[in-house]
């Protein structure tokens, strides 16, 4: 378990220790879109970092873009995107208020089975699993909501509007005149950036099939219900590798993306039993998907995802084929053939990982009978990873502790703290997920030239030279294991 009930424990700390704010607080704030502070931009970062290390300079075979958010509205015709990247909403009338179809189901579900209703609950569940191919979805969750009396959460009422299809992306002005403004749309996904550098990588690049383009960046949706914190975010970061590989061989590609990227998640630390596949049944798979799964997470709101994974087969690369006119086959000269690569896909939100892991690390524990609120993460994604203290304010102590700090900020982002008590210090840190701690004291200067470490999982705490301090801390690192 996350030890964890709800997500606002970590929407408060989240708050409070300046991880992530509320965009534009000051103005009543902004639904589901959200700001970094001090912390935030920190872990993200670090995420990001080891991603796009393990995704591109630990494999030869891939290679990096970073394309810009405007795309050709062409892209998105090709893609699908205009035509089918819609939500079934459906509003009450009398409040006025949107929701996600589909979503209000399963929220019923849940309410029914904690009610003990577990046959309906059960009922409704099967309906919901066999409704709608695409074309009749909106029709089919309205038929659900409808025979089964769900009623509006906020009002009470059942009085609702047809479902209708929502497409979610944002389509802006672009260009100063207007015989220039066709409009564009902010992308909804990195994906297609990708596609259509295809051929520049191939071009320019010493690459050749199998091989990957990976890329990190913004995307945005307008989601029809916004709400679980970074979760579901209206403007929110990717981070997406695209494996090219030539037909036949896909399905064994895509099963070694999946255990690959399982393997990565555990990595950054997530403790295995909050970690699952969830396979897509084939007839619910997105348009351009052979197979898909998701990687999820046991969230305080259920399991959910944090990234997907998908053989989309050469729709896309043909799709820009037809629609550019430009040719975007692959010639294999070992084996002398043609063809248009299959691609694997691996999508993971980075928003949504950040709120895995803080909530994979969040702990309150008891000791001496105050609580203590710990983030317990991985330290190479810590935002402060060592602490460095002087015991009191007194020379001596503060240029030993300032010369430390200034060895250590070489390899890792270190704090130097000499307010308040250090108990206080070590707390303070604790909620931060720092993972070593380092008080000078008397003793080091005057007697032993050697430091106290502190280590924030167990709050053990040893002794070591002023000259094991870097050494200590990379082997705590080397040897860390979430607990
Ligand atoms: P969901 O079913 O939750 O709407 P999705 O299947 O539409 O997600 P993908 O299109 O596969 O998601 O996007 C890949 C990843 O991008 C997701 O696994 C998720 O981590 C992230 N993501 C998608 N939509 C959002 C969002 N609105 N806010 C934050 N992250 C998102």
């Amino acid at each position: 378990m996350s030890n964890l009930d709800s997500l606002d424990t970590i929407v408060s700390l989240a708050k409070a220790r300046g991880f992530i704010f509320q965009s534009s607080e000051i103005y009543g704030g902004l639904s589901a879109v959200y700001d970094y502070g001090p912390l935030g931009v920190e872990l993200k970062r670090n995420i990001q970092n080891i991603w796009w290390k393990d995704m591109t300079q630990r494999h030869e075979n891939i290679v990096g873009v970073d394309a810009a958010v405007f795309m050709h509205p062409k892209v998105w015709e090709a893609s699908g995107h205009i035509e089918g990247f819609n939500d079934p909403m459906i509003d009450d009338k009398q409040s006025k208020k949107r929701y996600r179809a589909d979503m209000l189901i399963e929220d019923c579900i849940l309410n029914l089975a904690k009610d003990g209703k577990k046959e309906k609950a059960a009922e409704i569940q099967e309906l919901l699993n066999t409704s709608g191919t695409r074309k009749n979805l909106a029709k089919d969750l309205y038929d659900i909501i409808i025979e089964n009396e769900i009623k509006a959460p906020d009002s009470g009422a059942f009085d609702w509007t047809e479902v209708r299809q929502f497409n979610l992306m944002f389509k802006t002005a672009f260009g100063a005149t207007s015989s220039e403004d066709d409009g564009v749309y902010l992308r909804p996904e990195t994906a297609q950036g990708i596609f259509v550098n295809y051929k520049n990588i191939l071009d320019t690049s010493r690459v050749s099939v199998p091989f990957g383009i990976a890329q990190t960046g913004k995307a945005f949706r307008n989601e029809v219900v916004a709400r679980q914190f970074v979760f579901r975010m209206r403007e929110f970061e990717q981070m997406e590798m695209q494996y090219f590989v030539e037909p036949g061989t896909d399905s064994n590609a895509y099963a070694l993306w999946k255990k690959k990227r399982l393997s990565w998640h555990k990595s950054i630390g997530i403790r295995e039993e909050n970690l699952r596949f969830s396979d897509h049944p084939k007839d619910k798979l997105a348009h351009y998907a052979l197979a898909a799964v998701d990687v999820q997470y046991k969230f305080p709101i259920g399991w959910q995802e944090v990234e997907g994974i998908h053989n989309r087969s050469d729709f896309d690369l043909t799709q820009h084929q037809k629609l550019s006119g430009k040719k975007l086959d692959y010639f294999d000269q070992k084996n002398n053939k043609r063809y248009v690569p299959y691609v694997i896909e691996t999508s993971i939100g980075l928003d949504r990982c950040i709120l895995m892991v803080l909530c994979d690390a969040y702990r309150e524990e008891e000791v001496n009978g105050e609580k203590r609120t710990v983030l317990k993460m991985h330290p190479e994604l810590a935002p402060i990873q060592v602490g460095v203290f002087p015991l009191v304010k007194k020379s001596g102590l503060q240029e030993v502790a300032r010369k430390i700090e200034a060895e250590l900020i070489e390899h890792y982002s270190v704090r130097y703290d000499e307010t308040g008590s250090i108990g206080k210090r070590y707390r303070r840190l604790d909620e931060a997920g720092t993972p070593f701690c380092i008080t000078v004291d008397f003793d080091t200067i005057e007697t032993d030239n050697k430091v106290t470490i502190r280590y924030r999982d167990d709050m053990s705490q040893e002794r070591i030279p002023l000259n094991k301090i870097a050494y200590a801390i990379k082997e705590g690192i080397k040897d860390w294991k979430p607990s």
